[in-house]
């Protein structure tokens, strides 16, 4: 019996997002500047033919949905529970990852949030006289991210979308995403993971 070659045409090329950026009903409240998901990123991704492994939001995991604008700073996060939240899913993802990885995929990078006081990954917002404004720092769901992908062994380049225009330009960080991923697949990751006749079922 003639079994025929599976057709497959995946690209084995993935990224990592922070969960808001395919899903804007998980903000802050005020902060959601998209529907749903992050269109221009969205379009870039399906450009490059990247696959998306999207995060568990911590802040959703720890407060749910309903989170009122002016309770969204590091001050406010940075404690031992939510800590905790933060190491428990990054655990998880660089666990995948990991296996993505050791399998022969490519892991291209970590897309976080620039601006949130969990998935910024040079901005985050802090309390100054009462005030929220943004200041130089990695959100606490990054720092526990940057721990566990190394403890992994899957280093990433971290990447920060912008939350709003005060934390950047969205446009410029598109560019710089586009320059990542095509120089990181220009470079070349041919093997693809083997694939058997008959055994696969995804
Ligand atoms: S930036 Fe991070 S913590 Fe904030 S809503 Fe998005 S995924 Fe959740």
């Amino acid at each position: 019996m003639n079994i025929p070659e599976p057709l497959d045409i995946r690209s084995t090329q993935i990224v990592v997002v922070a969960h808001c950026l395919l899903n804007q009903n998980a903000k802050v409240a005020g902060l959601a500047a998209f529907p749903g998901a992050v269109e221009p990123l969205v379009a870039l991704l399906m450009r490059h033919g990247v696959g998306v492994v999207q995060m568990p939001c911590p802040e959703l995991v720890h407060l749910g949905p309903a989170r009122p604008l002016g309770t969204d700073t590091v001050d406010q996060y940075d404690t031992p529970a939510y800590r905790g939240v933060c190491t428990r899913i990054a655990d998880a993802v660089a666990s995948e990852a990991s296996a993505y990885a050791s399998a022969g995929y490519s892991m291209l990078a970590v897309l976080g949030v620039e601006g949130s006081p969990s998935c910024g990954v040079s901005q985050v917002p802090v309390l100054e006289h009462g005030a929220r404004v943004l200041r130089p720092g990695h959100g606490l769901f990054v720092q526990a991210l940057a721990t566990a992908f190394k403890g992994a062994g899957v280093p990433l380049p971290f990447i920060g979308v912008p939350e709003g225009p005060e934390a950047g330009d969205l446009e410029v960080v598109l560019g710089t995403i586009g320059e990542t991923l095509g120089a990181k697949r220009a470079r070349g990751h041919p093997a693809r993971p083997p694939l058997t006749p008959g055994r696969h079922t995804a």
